[in-house]
């Protein structure tokens, strides 16, 4: 914007689904310090803004702002997880964002947008300012959507599930069933897969793409990339970067963890939205009680309702369920020796973070990706036996990390990735200074 007022407004659209704003307010708080004369607006439903922001938070210079859910008056949420509200919310788009700008009464002078908001792409443009989508998954998952044309030209719909894909560089482990749904194979008319379509065919004219990783963690790929992107900025960790509030140990995680040996519990988790099915639930909790080794279980509902009876009572003595762990910090701990994960890439990134090899149970989007990534590429993890919790697939899996030769490798391999993680944010690293171009590029607004 070429106005003469130095003091600048940048719009922010959130996507209040899964954790993604989260990470997305991480990334503009932390802008807000660098890129003094900038002020932000946060886009988001009003319910998710208000579990982001705290009630004392200073609004000085990113001030939440509401956006319409999109959901019927008086809607009730059915009991469980369901993908209702998102559909509502993304019938709602782009018309509960643009009334929400609107509402402002501002000139903004950009875009910050989750990058699944491709529309943001057109708002941008008829405002004729920058837009600056942020991908808070991992360099495959972006590249799969971006390609996805090509994917489909070289490999139909629904084709045999295990051909592997070969003809892209890094992807000769991958094969056509790892690859998200509404690509190559699913439903491609549902709104989210459309969303998903549109934001692959946008992002390459992005006035840049920032994303929540690093460059070292796949070069191959960053590097396919970026011949797609021309200005792909890796920023991550960044989870690094800004202590998140939900790392309070308020179900003294901590204490418990530090009455274990090294390596040697499993901490469980399955994110904000996966949980599952109960039969899987019964046999990972068998599963743990039989393997002896000591637990961890951050746990979604009722563990006493939903888990086998007597289970909570026997395992006391090595078991602890919490509603929720300050993730990170836990998976730093160096009494954790697996993590046993549905491979969301926040979860793959703090699990490389604190070296913790992991057992991977993916369930939706780009979890079987990561998953494939994370055991075929990297090395440092494995599926559950036939993709699903059993007793004994679990035992085995547990036994393969903390107490095999095997393990111990994985142990050493994850080892590098989480260095070079830590080296991308060191003050010369390649995040840092991406980040620092992604500073200038908004300040450039
Ligand atoms: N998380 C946490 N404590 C928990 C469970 C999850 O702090 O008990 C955090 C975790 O650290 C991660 C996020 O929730 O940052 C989950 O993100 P991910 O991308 O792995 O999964 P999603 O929620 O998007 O499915």
């Amino acid at each position: 914007g070429a106005r003469e007022n130095t003091q600048k407004h940048i719009a922010v659209f959130a996507f209040p689904f899964t954790t993604h704003a989260a990470p997305l307010l991480a990334l503009v708080q932390k802008l807000s310090e660098s890129a003094a004369d900038s002020k932000f607006h946060f886009f988001n439903t009003a319910q998710s803004n208000e579990s982001l922001f705290s009630k004392d938070h200073d609004c000085e210079r990113v001030k939440p702002w509401s956006v319409d859910t999109g959901l019927p008056k008086g809607y009730k949420s059915t009991k469980g997880p369901s993908n209702e509200p998102l559909e509502y919310f993304l019938k709602a788009t782009p018309g509960n964002f643009e009334t929400a700008v609107a509402e402002t009464g501002l000139p903004f002078d950009g875009i910050i947008s989750d990058a699944f908001l491709w529309f943001a792409k057109e708002m941008a443009e008829e405002m004729r300012v920058p837009w600056i989508p942020y991908f808070t998954a991992g360099p495959r998952a972006l590249l799969v959507h971006v390609v996805a044309d090509d994917l489909r030209a070289r490999l139909g719909m629904n084709g045999p599930k295990d051909q592997t894909l070969e003809f892209l560089p890094g992807f000769s482990a991958i094969r056509a069933v790892d690859i998200p749904e509404g690509i190559i194979s699913g439903s491609f008319d549902s709104p989210f897969q459309m969303m998903m379509c549109k934001m692959g065919q946008m992002l390459p004219h992005a006035s840049a793409v920032a994303i929540n990783s690093f460059e070292e963690i796949d070069p191959i790929v960053v590097k396919t990339l970026k011949s797609r992107i021309s200005n792909l900025l890796n920023i991550g960790p960044f989870v690094l970067r800004t202590p998140s509030t939900s790392d309070s140990d308020i179900h003294g995680c901590l204490d418990w963890l530090d009455q274990h040996m090294r390596s040697s519990v499993a901490y469980i988790s399955f994110g904000s939205s996966a949980t599952p099915s109960p039969n899987e639930l019964k046999a990972l909790a068998e599963g743990l009680e039989a393997s002896k080794f000591p637990f961890l279980w951050s746990f979604k509902g009722n563990a006493q309702e939903m888990l086998p009876r007597g289970f909570l009572k026997r395992t006391k003595n090595r078991g602890m369920i919490v509603p929720w762990a300050p993730q990170l910090i836990v998976l730093g701990h160096p009494s954790v020796g697996v993590f046993v994960t549905h491979c969301g890439w926040n979860s793959v990134s703090e699990s490389i973070i604190g070296g913790v090899p992991m057992i991977c149970r993916p369930f939706f989007a780009e979890q079987k990706l990561n998953q494939k990534t994370v055991e075929a590429v990297w090395g440092f993890g494995v599926g559950v036996e036939g993709g699903m919790f059993t007793k004994n697939g679990t035992i085995k899996a547990l036994q393969v990390i903390l107490s095999s030769e095997e393990g111990k490798l994985m142990k050493e391999k994850i080892g590098i990735l989480q260095e070079l993680a830590f080296n991308a944010l060191d003050t010369d690293g390649s995040s840092t200074v991406n980040f620092n171009s992604l500073v200038d590029l908004v300040s450039r607004c």
